[in-house]
């Protein structure tokens, strides 16, 4: 796909927990948009070289691995379950440029309240039901444990109690969730949060003096809150 290499193009979230955060950090520093309209899925830079395009977050590193678009805000976890699946595929070499302090949360293991947690070893021979096979797949490797991982898109906490998992990995902030379906979380899998994300190659074009300027302006926005 062939594009005007004067302009960056920014994939974020349309609409969910990293949208509002996303659109005013963007804001703050400096970048201003002509679509207000919510629904638009491509808004102009308003005076500068920074187009957005609004998508579900799950679809941005494949974008940003594809050349469609050339940065993007997007979580940790997403970025990550992303990149070990495109490992070793012609679009394998997503990059995190950078943490943003929001959208903060974990992806944790959690087992039914009742069961004696004695360590991740528990799990060998038992279903785990996640919405992140790569990552959790990883984990089990690494501590060499051989459970069975049950892909789910969503509603991963009901897992146990449809008969379908014996434990769940999924995101956890508050635990309140985990609460209430009386599970309870036990190992941390990754620290998340809303990151810059791109692939680890320059653009070779006038992109990457607009990157530099780009990152530059963001992380003066980032100090100033720090
Ligand atoms: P979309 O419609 O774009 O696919 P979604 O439902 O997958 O939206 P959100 O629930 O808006 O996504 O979450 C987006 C990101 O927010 C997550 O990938 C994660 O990085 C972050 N996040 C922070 N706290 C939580 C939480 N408690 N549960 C889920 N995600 C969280
Ligand atoms: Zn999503």
């Amino acid at each position: 796909m062939s594009r005007p290499a004067d302009r960056l193009r920014v994939a974020m979230q349309k609409s969910g927990r990293l949208s509002d955060p996303a659109r005013n950090l963007l804001k703050q520093a400096g970048f201003q948009f002509r679509s207000s309209d919510k629904d638009q899925l491509f808004c102009y830079g308003d005076g500068c070289a920074v187009d957005l395009v609004l998508v579900r977050d799950d679809d941005i590193p494949q974008l940003i691995a594809e050349n469609v678009c050339d940065l993007g805000i997007v979580g940790r976890n997403v970025l990550q379950e992303k990149a070990l699946e495109l490992r070793g595929t012609a679009h394998a070499g997503l990059q995190e440029l950078m943490p943003l302090a929001f959208g903060g949360c974990r992806l944790s293991l959690a087992v039914p309240n009742g069961l004696d947690w004695r360590g991740p070893s528990d799990l060998d021979g038992r279903r785990i039901a996640t919405s992140y096979p790569e990552l959790l797949g990883e984990y089990l490797q690494q501590q060499g444990i051989g459970a069975e991982i049950v892909a789910l898109k969503g509603s991963v906490e009901i897992a146990i109690k449809l008969g379908k998992a014996d434990a769940i990995c999924d995101l956890v902030s508050s635990g309140a969730t985990l609460v209430a379906n009386g599970l309870k979380e036990t190992e941390i899998l990754l620290q998340s949060e809303a990151v810059l994300a791109c692939q680890n190659t320059p653009f070779g074009d006038g992109r990457d003096a607009l990157l530099a300027d780009f990152l530059a302006r963001i992380d003066g926005v980032m100090k100033v809150q720090a």
